[in-house]
Formats: structure tokens, C-alpha cells, sequence
């Protein structure tokens, strides 16, 4: 019998997680049950995944860019990669400010639940304001020097700082092209092997990825708040997950036009790493995922998704940009706020920035939404309004994250010939791959 595509297994976890999780929510101790005995392999199976992100990023990148042979080719991808990342960005705000404007979520809530919902998230609030306030604190280039550790060790000893990783192996990768070819063929050679061994390793963690987003979503249906407080919000979650399909139609379109496939084989091609930004709410974490995806199973060649998708993971967010852009003029709306052009022109300006400046992890987007707020003059008590609903928002705009990711990867490697046929077929998907 034809083995079930990975794609399905996993949305039968995710569908039997949210089925388990809501039927342990009603009765008495149900919750402390899942929290116990579920939610456990939840968590091993994310940190597996954040397991492999440092040492794939490393033997990745290095092999990708050693295998460039002449460094004019690495800078005229990353400028490729870096102007289509902001562009997309760019047009993400747009839509959601268009669509906020239009659809006027602000305006439905009422005094009253306005006045709940603030008073019910004010700690949180509170709590996410000091992390912005640390952010903000620094000087203009800080992002600048931020990129280069002083430590390699330390920097790979904290998933958070990815981009210094990356700025490491870039580095050393670029030190391998000038030196002597018989010296370098060992060390590229190590990182060869080392790589195929990562991969292998997310083949065998993504067999388990059907029980993680299991054990994930129950989790987090035992621990989400009252329906009601959804409710109140519901034009403006609607909002944002209009703009985020939005999203997905523009990708598509874009992939159509640049590289000539169809929607069907992107979608198909990448729809495991989709639903695990989904269950995962990050990015990084999902990262090996999306690299295994993109080169296997679209066709990019690995010299280009090595460079495009670990930068992709930690400065595109399309979907925080949207995101943002929808919740500061939500929030100003709710709080009977008109705000000018030039504010909105502002929003679109900090609400990039911010995207970029964004930790590839759960929760990151909305830490960084209080500067888009504090830019904007918009009351930063209004950030205490979206909280009850922010960790579905989150997983959405994670999965919008990771697909902008996929079609600049895609693209870029259109344009430098290095888009080729899938290694593995999806309509003959057996993954993992049965050797
Ligand atoms: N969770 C998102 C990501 O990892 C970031 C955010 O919007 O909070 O891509």
C-alpha cells in the first residue's frame, strides 16, 4: 500500500492534538494530565529540532559557500536575497494596512471589553514592554555590530543569535575559496559528510514529527484562554489571517512568474515545513525543515538555500511585518485614535525594521510591535488588547515566515541558474525516503 504523504501524517496529528486537547479541557484535571504526560514530548521533539539549527547552519553555509569557487557570486546573491527580502516585507505591510483601514477591526470592540481585556493582560503587558525597552535602548548601528561575535562559541550557544552564526560560517567559508585547493579539499570534504549527517538526522526527527505537533497542539488548546475573549477579537484575528492568505496567494504568483512552477508543486513541496511552523510558532526551529524542503523537494540547489533561508529565517518575516501593521492600527482604533498618513507611512517604515529585527521564535513579533507603538504614539497599554489571541496569530504568521523564505530561496535560485528538478518527487512522496 502507498505510504501516507508526511504532509497528511502530520495534519493528523495536529487535528487529533486539537480533538485530545479540547476533550481533556472538560473535565477536572484533564489540563494537569496533558501538561504531565503530553505536553513532554512536545517539548523534546522542539528541541530536537533546535537541536540541529547551530550545526546545520555551519556545515551548510560552509560548504554552500566554499562551493562558490569566486566570491562576486555570493555577494550578487546576497543582494538579490536582500532586496527581494524587503520587498516582500514591504508589500506585507501594505496589505495590512490597506486591509485594517478597510476592514476597521478597532472599531467593534466595545468600551467595556476594552477595558477587560486590558485590565486581564496589564502584567503581561508589562513584562514584554522591559524586553522592548532593553531593545530599544541601543544605539542605531547596534544591529551592525550585533552580527559579529566576539566569541564563536558562545554565539553558536544560543539559538538567538543565529545571525552571528551565520555571519561565522560565511566568513570562514569565504576564508576556504582563497586558500590553497589541496589544502581546502580536506575541510570542505569534512563539512560535506557533516552535512549529509544532519540531514539524515532531520529525516529521522521529522518521523517523529506527526506525534510533535500532536503533543504540541493538545498542549496548547488545555492552555489557551476562554473563548470569549477570542470572540471580542475575532474581526481583527480575521484581519490578519486575511492579509497572511493574501500572503500566500502573492508567493505563489510570484513563484508562477519567476520560475515558471505551479502553485501545486510549491504548496506540495513545501507544505511539511508549513504545518510545522504552524504547531512550532518558530521559524528557527523550523529552519532544517524548510532547508531539507526547499533543496529536496523543490529544487533549489544547496549552494543557494544554505545562504538564502538561514538569513530568510532570521530577518524575513512577512507575516510579524503584516502582522504588526495590523495590530498597531487596530489598537489605535480601538482606543479612538485617527492616525495620519504620515503615521501610517511610519508604520510601514518601523514595522520592517522591526520584522527584520524580530527573534525567530514564538512570541518575538509582538515584543517588537511595542516600538512600532511607541513610533506610531500609539498607547502601549493597547498591547495588553491582543494578547489573549496572539499565539494562534503567531503560528500563522510563522507558516507566512517560513513560505516568504521558500520563494525568495526559490527565486534567487531561478536567477543564478541553480534551480533544478526536486530530488524527490512529491507526488511519489515517500518521506523519509525509504532507501
Ligand atoms: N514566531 C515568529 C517566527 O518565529 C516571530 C513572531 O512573529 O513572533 O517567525
Amino acid at each position: 500500500m502507498k505510504k501516507l504523504a508526511l504532509h497528511w501524517k502530520i495534519l493528523i496529528g495536529m487535528v487529533l492534538g486539537v480533538l485530545i486537547g479540547v476533550v481533556f479541557s472538560n473535565f477536572e484535571g484533564g489540563k494537569e494530565i496533558i501538561q504531565d504526560w503530553i505536553k513532554p514530548f512536545g517539548k523534546i521533539f522542539i528541541n530536537s529540532l533546535k537541536l540541529i539549527a547551530v550545526p546545520l547552519i555551519l556545515a551548510s553555509l560552509i560548504k554552500g559557500v566554499s562551493d562558490l569557487k569566486d566570491i562576486s557570486k555570493l555577494s550578487k546573491m546576497g543582494l538579490r536575497t536582500i532586496a527581494l527580502y524587503i520587498f516582500t516585507t514591504v508589500i506585507a505591510v501594505s496589505i495590512g494596512l490597506i486591509l485594517v483601514n478597510m476592514i476597521k477591526p478597532g472599531n467593534s470592540i466595545s468600551d467595556k471589553t476594552r477595558k477587560e481585556l486590558v485590565q486581564n493582560y496589564a502584567e503581561n503587558a508589562v513584562k514584554y514592554k522591559n524586553a522592548a525597552e532593553k531593545q530599544k535602548d541601543s544605539g542605531p548601528l547596534q544591529a551592525l555590530v550585533d552580527l559579529v561575535p566576539q566569541n564563536i562559541v558562545k554565539a553558536a550557544s544560543n539559538n538567538r543569535n543565529m545571525l552571528q552564526v551565520i555571519f561565522f560560517a560565511v566568513f570562514f567559508g569565504i576564508g576556504l575559496i582563497l586558500i590553497e585547493e589541496k589544502k581546502a579539499k580536506p575541510v570542505k570534504d569534512f563539512f560535506d559528510g557533516f552535512n549529509e549527517v544532519i540531514l539524515k538526522m532531520i529525516d529521522l526527527i521529522m518521523l517523529a514529527a506527526p506525534y510533535g505537533v500532536f503533543a504540541l497542539l493538545a498542549a496548547l488548546v488545555v492552555e489557551s484562554p476562554s473563548v470569549d475573549l477570542f470572540k471580542a477579537l475575532g474581526w481583527y484575528a480575521l484581519t490578519v489571517v486575511l492579509g497572511l492568505a493574501l500572503m500566500i496567494v502573492f508567493y505563489n504568483t510570484l513563484v508562477a512568474i519567476f520560475t515558471k512552477k505551479p502553485p501545486s508543486f510549491f504548496m506540495k513541496g513545501i507544505a511539511p515545513a508549513q504545518l510545522l511552523a504552524f504547531s512550532t510558532s518558530s521559524s528557527a526551529a523550523t529552519l532544517p525543515v524548510t532547508m531539507e524542503r526547499v533543496t529536496e523537494h523543490l529544487g533549489v540547489d544547496e549552494e543557494v538555500s544554505s545562504f538564502v533561508l538561514p538569513i530568510g529565517a532570521t530577518i524575513n518575516m512577512d507575516g510579524t511585518s503584516l502582522y504588526q501593521a495590523v495590530a498597531a492600527v487596530f489598537i489605535a482604533q480601538a482606543f479612538g485614535m485617527d492616525l495620519t498618513l504620515g503615521q501610517q507611512l511610519g508604520i510601514i517604515v518601523t514595522a520592517t525594521l522591526a520584522s527584520i529585527g524580530s527573534a525567530a521564535v514564538p512570541g518575538a513579533g509582538m515584543v517588537m510591535l511595542i516600538i512600532v507603538l511607541q513610533q506610531a504614539g500609539i498607547p502601549e497599554a493597547g498591547l495588553a488588547l491582543i494578547f489573549a489571541i496572539d499565539r494562534p496569530l503567531d503560528m500563522c504568521r510563522t507558516t507566512v515566515n517560513v513560505t516568504g523564505d521558500a520563494t525568495v530561496a526559490m527565486i534567487v535560485a531561478k536567477s543564478v541558474g541553480k534551480l533544478g528538478e526536486p530530488k524527490v518527487k512529491d507526488w511519489d512522496d515517500n518521506y523519509p525516503k525509504e532507501e
